[in-house]
């Protein structure tokens, strides 16, 4: 019967990281994957997530009913707060539409439906950023909106291809759809500058374009939850037509539990409510409710003042632990083994993910010789640094950079 279904390949990060666990070298080092880890390579539960799970646990009104279509009401009226500000005019005008998702991917799948059936479009198209997370290649097509690329890596100073990015939003169609990172892009690490990020705001209103924010990093890039959100709290001060897609999966080590959120900006409130009576009707045949574990714990995180300061701790610990890995890999290569070449850009670069700038031969090379699983793309996740392994990578980084 389905002798016509064809084998699909195996996705490229999950077979990067089964490939890791198969090798019993001693020394291996995981830099695929895009999880946080501790100084030991284990996955972190964070201790504001420990207290919060042993509230739930005590709390005899917690029972296992369906959430509401549109998730937990104070998740997602405190989830809009924590992207926008409390005192943005969005909230307090009450224009925002606010939806639970499973996670970020869920909330980039349900903005891009939504799009599909209602955006007021040209020509059907969202614009990604070349390159971005590959899931972004899949999302979008699978509801019928084609993909087109804009420049934003320049390999030749391994930082922002910003005058030809500048370029495609002044010539492309009116009101497209351009998807842009709020903070730490991947896989690059390369964010624009406030200057540059007030340039890409002047050009989307110029064209009445629709920024399509993924905001998959806050507090993760700069260690900060209101500075990462610099970008889209500006984009709405500023009434540019967005939307955000939300994941709490790295910021509070939430990855399983699909906590996500998206949130649409109407031009007035009764317009938020028309949007989300939509959104209700497409999650309602997609999901027909969210899972309530997650959101309760990030509920209980966001609406206590002594929860959030233990969050906020708990995120500096991890973006502080992924900076200092950044000083001591850029340390090790330009101080100790004067490996050739520049390596700023490991410093400058922003959150989980680095380019190193090294090319598929040189990475292919790592993977097999020096059992150091990374993407070809030369793409290394810091978390996956510790002091324990750094030296070592260094070491093979030089190596495979001499050839
Ligand atoms: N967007 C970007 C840019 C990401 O890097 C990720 C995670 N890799 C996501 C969205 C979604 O992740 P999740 O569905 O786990 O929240």
């Amino acid at each position: 019967r389905w002798e016509a279904v064809p084998l699909a390949p195996p996705d490229s990060i999950f077979k990067l990281t089964a490939a890791y666990k198969a090798d019993t070298h001693p020394n291996k080092v995981n830099l695929g994957v895009g999880a946080y880890r501790d100084d030991d390579s284990k996955p972190w539960v964070l201790p504001v997530v420990k207290k919060a799970t042993e509230i739930l646990l005590n709390d005899p009104t917690v029972d296992h009913e369906y959430l509401p279509i549109t998730g937990l009401p104070e998740y997602t009226a405190a989830a809009a707060r924590l992207v926008f500000g409390k005192d943005s005019s969005v909230i307090k005008d009450e224009r925002v539409a606010s939806v639970q998702t499973i996670s970020g991917t869920g909330a980039n799948h349900l903005g891009a439906l939504f799009l599909s059936k209602f955006y007021g479009w040209n020509e059907k198209r969202i614009y990604v950023s070349d390159p971005t997370w590959v899931n972004h290649h899949a999302i979008f097509p699978q509801v019928g909106i084609p993909v087109s690329t804009y420049p934003y890596y320049d390999p030749q100073t391994i930082g922002l291809a910003f005058p030809a990015f500048l370029e495609t939003l002044k010539t492309a169609p009116a009101r497209s759809v351009f998807l842009l990172h709020a903070c730490a892009h991947n896989p690059t690490g390369v964010d624009p500058t406030r200057e540059q990020w007030g340039q890409i705001a002047d050009a989307m209103l110029e064209k009445g374009h629709f920024a399509f924010f993924d905001s998959a990093y806050q507090g993760f890039a700069s260690g900060d939850l209101e500075n990462d959100a610099w970008a889209v709290r500006e984009f709405a001060r500023r009434s540019v037509p967005l939307l955000v897609c939300q994941s709490f999966a790295k910021n509070a080590g939430l990855y399983g539990e699909r906590v996500g959120a998206l949130h649409i900006v109407a031009p007035s409130k009764e317009g938020a409510a028309r949007i989300k009576s939509q959104l209700s009707v497409l999650a309602r045949a997609e999901i027909s409710n969210p899972p309530a574990h997650g959101a309760r714990l990030v509920s209980l995180i966001l609406n206590s003042d002594e929860l959030f300061e233990d969050w906020k701790r708990d995120i500096k610990t991890m973006a502080g632990r992924i900076i200092a890995m950044r000083k001591e890999l850029h340390r090790l290569l330009t101080e100790e083994l004067k490996t050739p070449g520049n390596w700023d850009h490991i410093v400058n670069q922003i959150g989980m993910f680095s380019f190193t700038g090294i090319g598929p031969a040189q990475s292919q090379a790592l993977v097999e010789k020096a059992h150091i699983y990374l993407t070809s793309n030369g793409r290394i996740s810091m978390a996956g640094l510790n002091s324990h392994n750094i030296r070592y990578f260094a070491t093979q980084l030089d190596k495979a950079v001499r050839g």
